[in-house]
C-alpha cells in the first residue's frame, strides 16, 4: 500500500491554498502535478549542463546529449520498445499524431478508409480529417454504446481491405473507458491496416508494452504523467517510421544538405528537427522513473479505490448522473446534475478550492452523443485521497443548494 501522505509531500503544489481553501486537485485528466524531483531535474539541467545537443564536441554539449539520450532509453525500457530509435521526442500527443497524419499524406489514396473511434479527443479527430481533405481518404467512425464502450461487433463490420489506418485512444479522457486495444490492433492487422494508439490518458495509469500490443504507433504527452509540459513521445515501429516522410525540415534531421538535394538523417533524428525541449525531455525521463518508483500496481490500487469511493459518494447526490459506466474504466468520473449547467457547479466549487474540469473535454462528439453541453469531470491521481472526495461531494451539494 502507498503511504499517501509521504507521496503527497513529493508534490509541493498540493500544500497550496486556493481561494483560501486547501487545494483539492481533481483535474488530473487535463494535466498532473509535478513531483519535486521533476522540478529539480529541469533546474539542474539549466544550472549545470545547459548546452545544445548532438552538435558540439565540448564537454557540456556531451553531457547534455548523454542525459537526453539516457532519457530516451529510459522511455524505451518503460514502454518496451525494441529500439531506442523508435522512441521520438515530441512536444506532446497532438504533435505526435500530426507527425503521423502528415506522413500518411504521401501514402493514402482516394477511397482509402481511416477508422476513428467515437470516443476520441479532438487531437485524434481533426488531424485525420485534415488528412482526408488532402488525400481523398474517408473517415469512418467506430460507434459506442450508452455506457461509453466501443461496439466491437460494429468495428469488425467496418474493417475491410479499404481500411488503411485505425486510430483509437487507449483510455478515453472524457469518460475514462479503457478500450480493448489489443483486440482492435489484431483485427486491424488482419486487413493490413496500421494502428495508432493515443495513449495520453493511459500512461498515467499503466505501463504500456508496445511490443505486446503490437501497435504501429503509440503517442502520449509528458505532462499527464507527472512530467513537464511541452514534452511527449511518438513511438513507431522502425519499419513504419521508415515509411513515413519527415514531418518538419530543419537542423538535426538531415544527413547532407545542398541546394540541389537534401538527404535525411536516420531515425530518430529524421523526426526531430530543430533544437528540442532538452530540459523537458530529460525531466520526462525523471518523471517516468518517479512513477515506476511509486509503482504502477500501487497507482492502480489507489486509483481503483478512489474511483469506487467517488462513484458511490457522488451517487448519494440527488439528481446526479454519471456518464461513462464502462466495465473497464479508469479513475475519471464525468457527471451532471439535473437542471444545472456544469459550468455553474465548476465555478462555485472552485471558490471552495476544488479544481475540476467542466465543458466538453475536447470531445464534442461524445457530448453530442449524450445530447449534453458538457460534464463536470473529476479525474483522480494516485496522490488524491478519500478525504478530498468528501470535500468534493460536500462542495457539490452546497453548489446544488445555492443554484436550486
Ligand atoms: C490530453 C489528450 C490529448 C492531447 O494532448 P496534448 O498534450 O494537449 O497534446 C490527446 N488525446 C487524449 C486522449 C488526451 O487526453
Amino acid at each position: 500500500m502507498l503511504d499517501i501522505q509521504k507521496i503527497r509531500a513529493d508534490f509541493p503544489i498540493l500544500t497550496q491554498k486556493v481561494n483560501g481553501k486547501p487545494l483539492v486537485y481533481f483535474d488530473n485528466g487535463a494535466t498532473t502535478q509535478k513531483p519535486q524531483v521533476v522540478i529539480d531535474a529541469i533546474a539542474k539541467y539549466y544550472q549545470e549542463i545547459n548546452a545544445n545537443i548532438h552538435r558540439g564536441v565540448h564537454t557540456l554539449s556531451q553531457l547534455a546529449t548523454d542525459a537526453y539520450e539516457e532519457s530516451r532509453k529510459k522511455i524505451q525500457n518503460h514502454i518496451n520498445a525494441k529500439f531506442a530509435h523508435e522512441v521520438l521526442f515530441t512536444s506532446g500527443t497532438t504533435h505526435g499524431i500530426n507527425a503521423v497524419t502528415n506522413g500518411f499524406a504521401s501514402i493514402l489514396k482516394p477511397g482509402d478508409e481511416i477508422l476513428v473511434s467515437a470516443l476520441e479527443h479532438h487531437s485524434n479527430i481533426v488531424p485525420w480529417q485534415m488528412l482526408c481533405e488532402r488525400t481523398g481518404a474517408i473517415l469512418r467512425v467506430i460507434p459506442m454504446n450508452t455506457d461509453g464502450e466501443l461496439i466491437m461487433a460494429e468495428y469488425d463490420k467496418l474493417l475491410s481491405d479499404k481500411t488503411k489506418v485505425v486510430t483509437v485512444n487507449h483510455i478515453s479522457n472524457a469518460l475514462g473507458t479503457i478500450n480493448p486495444v489489443k483486440y482492435m490492433i489484431d483485427k486491424a492487422h488482419e486487413v493490413g491496416a496500421a494502428v495508432l494508439i493515443d495513449g495520453a490518458q493511459a500512461v498515467p495509469h499503466l505501463k504500456p508494452d508496445v511490443q505486446e500490443l503490437d501497435c504501429d504507433f503509440y503517442v502520449f504527452s509528458g505532462h499527464k504523467l507527472c512530467g513537464p509540459t511541452g514534452t511527449g513521445i511518438l513511438y513507431g515501429k522502425e519499419e513504419c517510421l521508415n515509411k513515413l516522410p519527415p514531418y518538419q525540415g530543419g537542423g538535426e534531421m538531415i544527413k547532407e544538405v545542398t541546394f540541389e538535394k537534401t538527404t535525411y538523417a536516420e531515425l530518430p533524428h529524421k523526426f526531430e528537427a530543430g533544437t528540442p525541449n532538452i530540459a523537458g525531455g530529460i525531466a520526462l525521463g525523471t518523471a517516468v522513473d518517479y512513477m515506476n518508483e511509486v509503482g504502477f500496481d500501487n497507482i492502480q490500487q489507489q486509483e481503483k479505490e478512489l474511483l469506487e469511493y467517488g462513484t458511490q459518494q457522488l451517487l448519494t447526490i440527488e439528481g446526479l448522473k454519471i456518464y461513462g459506466t464502462a466495465k473497464e474504466k479508469t479513475s475519471v468520473i464525468s457527471f451532471n446534475i439535473d437542471g444545472i449547467h456544469p459550468y455553474d457547479i465548476g465555478t462555485i466549487i472552485d471558490k471552495l478550492g476544488i479544481a475540476v474540469r467542466t465543458g466538453h473535454h475536447c470531445a464534442q462528439p461524445i457530448m453530442n452523443f449524450f445530447e449534453i453541453p458538457g460534464t463536470i469531470r473529476a479525474s483522480f491521481a494516485f496522490y488524491n485521497t478519500k478525504e478530498e472526495i468528501d470535500s468534493l461531494v460536500a462542495a457539490v451539494k452546497r453548489a446544488q443548494n445555492m443554484l436550486a
